[in-house]
């Protein structure tokens, strides 16, 4: 139960027509499968209308100003969806985030915005059909590409305001490339974000599909930008089973176009590219071969690279990442990820015996792997034949 949470100040999104919704995290989302996230119980803070109506001033409005004294008055409980919320108070986005002198402004002036993560869904379409993701019940908010120029009007909007965000993330729950203007948004975002001056970081999550050369390119411009490619496969079979509707060969092609010319335009620090697969049934036989595969071509490019389960993903931060992740499979089995049988627990432990095995961790994480391992006991999952 979580009686005060800073995500209220943190962490809003805000859809293509506009509108402006306060945290979308909660046990729903985050606790659960990311991608089936419960939409019903968002609470809206207001609509952003171009040259009309700001984010700043929907995000310091009233039904905001409300949530916040619920949660400086640990009365959070009241709002249903904090009330069932694990997330607030288990992660640095509880109210302790932020620093004392930060804690007085907010007292003094609850409206204040003090910002983390603004998310803006520049397209909520996806032009695939995976199989773990639910996107059929997004109908609501099934509202295409947002306009150029709300999307310039936030951007200003910050930039007047002096409204600092630590990072951007150009995407919610769609697939951020198939906006027919991304190059443009991209533009915009580099003329305006000049030493970081609005974010400090960009964050796009993409399928890969449409990262063609020139895009690349430009999201190399940008700087610092933290993206994840979603690939969840080794081989082409499996991720035609997984990623329906993708393009294996042109996804592989796309992101060694990317991660080659990011290493030769920056520095390692940074980088900062996560190549994820999801461990489920129908890919846990390509744990092995899609480390491999990866980590070879990252030691040809000599990029520093670690190979982690995405919880430990802050402990050894390297400027490429090979990321395994778990959903859960929600409903009744909600403690299994997805479809595989295994707690998230047992996966790790299934995938860090694996990569162990073949000689797949990096030297820094071996010991604490090792341990990991060793100190895991006799897990008695029932896992498929490890055919790796
Ligand atoms: S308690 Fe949970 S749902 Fe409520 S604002 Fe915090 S993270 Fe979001
Ligand atoms: S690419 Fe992402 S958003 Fe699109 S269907 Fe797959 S999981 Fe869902």
């Amino acid at each position: 139960m979580v009686s005060s949470c800073a995500c209220f100040w943190k962490t809003p999104v805000i859809f293509s027509d506009g509108s402006v919704y306060a945290c979308p995290y909660s046990i729903d989302s985050l606790k659960s499968n990311p991608y089936s996230i419960n939409f019903s119980d968002f609470i809206k803070l207001g609509q952003v209308v171009p040259e009309k109506i700001g984010l700043i001033e929907v995000l310091n409005g009233p039904i905001n100003q409300r949530l916040k004294n619920l949660s400086l008055n640990n009365r959070l409980n009241a709002i249903p969806r904090c009330n069932k919320c694990v997330f607030g108070v288990c992660t640095s986005n509880s109210l302790n985030s932020f620093s004392p002198e930060e804690l007085k402004q907010i007292k003094r002036n609850p409206s204040a915005c003090i910002g983390g993560l603004l998310s803006i869904e520049i397209n909520s379409t996806c032009n695939l059909k995976c199989i773990m993701c639910n996107r059929g019940n997004y109908d609501k908010i099934n509202l295409g590409p947002m306009d150029i120029d709300m999307f310039k009007f936030i951007i200003k909007n910050i930039e007047r305001n002096l409204f600092y965000f630590d990072s951007i993330q150009l995407f919610f729950n769609g697939e951020p490339l198939l906006h027919p203007y991304f190059d443009k948004l991209i533009d915009f975002l580099r003329e305006k974000n000049v030493n970081n001056q609005l974010f400090r970081n960009v964050i796009i999550d993409t399928n890969g599909q449409f990262l063609t050369p020139r895009i690349s390119q430009k999201i190399i411009k940008l700087g610092r930008v933290s993206i994840t490619f979603s690939l969840d496969a080794f081989s082409k079979t499996t991720y035609d089973k997984i990623r329906r509707g993708g393009d294996f060969e042109r996804v592989i092609s796309n992101i060694k176009f990317f991660l080659k010319n990011q290493v030769k335009v920056y520095n390692h620090h940074s980088l900062f590219s996560k190549l994820q697969f999801i461990i489920m049934e129908e890919n846990q036989h390509e744990v092995s071969q899609f480390a491999r595969f990866w980590s070879e071509y990252l030691h040809s490019l000599k990029v520093d690279f670690s190979v982690v389960n995405i919880n430990n993903a802050n402990k050894y931060p390297k400027p490429v990442m090979i990321l395994f992740k778990f959903l859960s499979s929600g409903g009744k089995q909600e403690e299994q990820c997805y479809k595989t049988g295994m707690t998230e627990k047992e996966a790790e432990i299934f995938m860090y015996k694996i990569l162990l095995k073949n000689n797949l961790i990096p030297k820094a994480e071996m010991e604490s792997v090792a341990n990991l391992v060793r100190n895991s006991g006799s897990c008695s999952y029932n896992i498929q034949a490890n055919k790796s």
